[in-house]
């Protein structure tokens, strides 16, 4: 593609001075496991915890999430903390379910181009207008998840935040190749906020704290990052997710860059 096959379009995001942080463990693990990391994001001031009830696990043998008793632990965690939810929902036939349950509701890589769930969640999340968070499929061009995005907000809900995960490429040094550049692509040719999954790209924890910098210095409206009160036990993931103590240290470090750039971390 030419540079100038991208239209430039205002970008109404960027009214906006917060870099919003989505944190919490992979999956959803024991109201023990989930309250230690709500307690942490709280304590940092932060808003969002997120957390996986339904897991869309490569192999069927692999934990597959709590459930429903997940999406329990996660609404009780929120009620007590003070904190907003956010949970992905896989199938068409749970989303009233996850919608009653939390504030935010994701669509996970895997569910890129499931049409029909994309369309459902419109319409569960037609009246309360709560977030959906959008991921990009591992093989998804920009302008497929953007139209994409029609699916849900012709069902009556355009409070929609795409989120970049990484896609696939040749690269095996780190699990997914972060698209950087899908910050400003996104900010130039749709009025949707962009976040970046950091955890998901980097596939181990020590790159986690570079990719959260770039995003932030690249535009990123939000960041995703997985956290875990004991990393060597997680059923999910467990190589990628910060320990709490890393978590508090990463957040200290973007305070000060967003500061830099006239903005704050919430
Ligand atoms: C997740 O957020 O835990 C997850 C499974 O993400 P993705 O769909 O990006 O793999
Ligand atoms: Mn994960």
């Amino acid at each position: 593609m030419s540079e100038v096959d991208i239209p430039s379009i205002p970008y109404l995001g960027q009214k906006t001075d917060e870099i919003t942080i989505y944190a919490g463990p992979c999956s959803v693990e024991s109201a023990e496991q989930f309250d230690e990391v709500a307690q942490c994001i709280k304590d940092l001031g932060l808003r969002w915890v997120r957390g996986g009830a339904f897991k869309p696990r490569t192999n069927p043998h692999s934990f597959q999430g709590l459930g429903e008793e997940a999406l329990k632990i996660m609404k009780d965690a929120g009620e007590r903390y003070g904190l907003l939810t956010l949970t992905e929902v896989m199938d068409s036939a749970h989303c009233e379910l996850v919608h009653s349950y939390v504030d935010g509701l994701q669509v996970g890589a895997r569910n890129f181009q499931n049409f029909s769930l994309l369309k459902k969640i419109g319409q569960v999340t037609a009246d309360s207008h709560k977030m959906v968070l959008y991921k990009r499929g591992f093989a998804g061009s920009i302008s497929e998840w953007l139209a994409a995005c029609d699916y849900i907000s012709d069902c009556g809900n355009d409070n929609i935040v795409l989120c970049e995960r990484g896609i696939r490429t040749f690269e095996t040094a780190t699990r997914f190749t972060l698209d950087i550049a899908a910050v400003p692509v996104i900010h130039k040719q749709s009025l949707y906020p962009v976040c970046i999954d950091v955890s998901h790209p980097a596939g181990q924890r020590d790159l986690v704290p570079s990719l959260a910098k770039a995003a932030v210095a690249a535009g990123a409206d939000s960041l995703m990052i997985e956290v875990h009160p004991n990393p060597p036990v997680a059923l999910s993931d467990g190589p990628q997710q910060l320990t709490p103590a890393q978590f508090r240290q990463l957040v200290g470090e973007l305070r000060e860059l967003a500061e830099v750039l006239g903005k704050k971390v919430v």
